[in-house]
């Protein structure tokens, strides 16, 4: 019998989620409305302020459903719980496993990820990064796993305009090859052997430090590339199984590309095109498709063995902002995330 949409749904392949921050300072300073309210653990509601042609404004609320919703109260902690803590098992029975973070800039995907880098105290110690590399680590350690002497590898890497940087090896310029085999790989990314959560911590800061080096304004870079946190699983040397953790590049692009910079256009139709094919690809493996586009982008293409095992599992986590500022933008992200979840 072939598989159902409600088999997969019931399997968990695939898993979306939604995140709404609280309002920021700035946001609270303007007054801003806050348009969103989440009424139950798997909705989320969208006030759009309209105005009629009378001049009279009202509010049009839409509704969305997903797996889960998590309103501005959640802990990443909490979030963690229902999105990628499911996957860490995933990697242990020898399957792949991908959580991505989609969203516009500054609606806390890295937050989200890679831990709080707002202030001072940067703390990576509670993004979705450190807490899968924490539960890894105590997996590792029951006797069904431990006999299988397993290691546990780290990559960090960042994809930009199409280009592949390692941000364990100070931002060198990768090659992508796909071999005879149809398996792709990333020549010469550092992958680190990594004994305790600790030391997954170190490699997180000096990735993070790497992504944001040479920036002029804190969100100006880093917004417009992916940024790919890998736990790699070996036995004997061989890939047991792969965890991949993506803080994606920001969605907002739609007005990059009438852009009078040549260099900032082609940088967003790079990103509109990578949100496109990841959709397609994440909707393929929804669907047991055989044949996944995966070759339309540098984002899809390392992603690859991810989106085609028997054993891939993959959780979005749709990151909004609540002020009324970012209602169109807020609106096409939960577009893009329905869309994920149909098959
Ligand atoms: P993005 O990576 O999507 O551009 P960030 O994660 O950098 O966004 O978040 C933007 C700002 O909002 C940061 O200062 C971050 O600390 C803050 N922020 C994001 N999500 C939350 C949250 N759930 N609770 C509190 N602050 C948040
Ligand atoms: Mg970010």
């Amino acid at each position: 019998r072939p598989l159902t949409s409600n088999d997969l749904i019931e399997e968990h392949r695939i898993c979306v989620c939604v995140r709404a921050r609280p309002l920021n300072k700035k946001e609270l300073t303007m007054k801003e409305l806050d348009v969103i309210t989440i009424p139950s653990k798997d909705v989320v509601m969208v006030h759009e302020p309209k105005q009629k042609v009378d001049l009279t404004r009202y509010l049009e609320n839409q509704t969305f459903r997903f797996d889960y919703t998590f309103d501005e109260s959640s802990t990443n902690e909490m979030v963690y719980r229902f999105t990628a803590q499911p996957l860490v098992e995933t990697i242990f029975e020898r399957g792949m496993a991908t959580c991505f973070a989609y969203g516009q800039t500054g609606s806390g995907k890295t937050h989200t990820m890679g831990g709080d880098f707002s202030g001072k105290n940067q703390d990576c110690s509670k993004g979705i990064y450190a807490l899968s590399a924490r539960d890894v680590f105590l997996m590792i350690k029951k006797p069904n796993y431990k006999k299988l002497d397993l290691q546990i590898f780290a990559t960090f890497f960042e994809i930009y305009s199409g280009k592949v940087f390692d941000l364990l090896n100070r931002k060198t310029k990768l090659r992508v090859l796909e071999d005879g085999k149809q398996q792709v790989q990333v020549v010469g990314l550092h992958e680190r052997e990594v004994k305790c959560t600790d030391e997954v911590l170190k490699l997180i800061e000096i990735g993070n430090s790497c992504r944001t080096s040479g920036q002029t304004s804190a969100n100006a870079h880093s917004s417009r590339s992916h940024a790919v946190f890998q736990i790699i699983l070996r036995r004997r040397g061989k890939m047991h199984g792969k965890f991949s953790l993506i803080d994606l590049a920001g969605n907002e692009r739609g007005a990059d590309t009438s852009s009078a910079d040549r260099q900032t256009r082609l940088e967003g139709a790079e990103i509109n095109k990578s949100l496109l094919a990841l959709k397609e690809c994440i909707r393929a493996l929804g669907r047991n498709k055989p044949h996944t586009p995966f070759r339309a982008s540098k984002l899809t293409q390392v992603l690859r063995d991810s989106f085609i095992g028997e054993n891939s599992r993959t959780c979005m986590i749709a990151t909004i902002s609540p002020g009324m500022a970012s209602c169109e933008n807020t609106l096409n992200t939960l577009r893009y995330a329905n869309r994920v979840k149909e098959f």
